[in-house]
């Protein structure tokens, strides 16, 4: 993903908007290699957790730093969980296919017989 990519997705990714697994990867990685990415980021966040703190006259934390990187913890800690979620899935689907074939040669074994 290159800065024009990642740029287009900022207020996706602080309104949990990229439902893409795979697209939210690619942003995780390129922001936290980037650093003017990530400073754009950092002060889109601040913006928007201002303005929330001011519509809806809730007590925001003020520390915009470290919500940021706990919000970049967490949508990296679900993109594991999803991750090893399809390989548990795939890793199902391998043991049903196996089954299967199993049943399958037992019958042809016993119908040889
Ligand atoms: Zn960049």
């Amino acid at each position: 993903m290159n800065c024009e990519e990642a740029s287009a997705l900022v207020n996706d990714f602080i309104e949990n908007k990229i439902d893409d697994d795979q697209v939210l990867s690619e942003y995780l990685d390129h922001i936290c290699s980037c650093k003017n990415c990530y400073e754009e980021l950092d002060v889109m966040f601040i913006v928007s957790q201002g303005l929330y703190g001011l519509t809806t006259n809730e007590n925001v934390s003020f520390d915009f730093t470290g919500a940021l990187s706990k919000k970049i913890e967490d949508a990296k800690r679900e993109l594991k969980k999803a991750e090893i979620k399809k390989r548990r899935l795939i890793m199902i689907d391998i043991g049903c296919v196996l089954i299967i074939i199993a049943v399958i040669i037992a019958f042809a074994l016993d119908f040889m017989m």
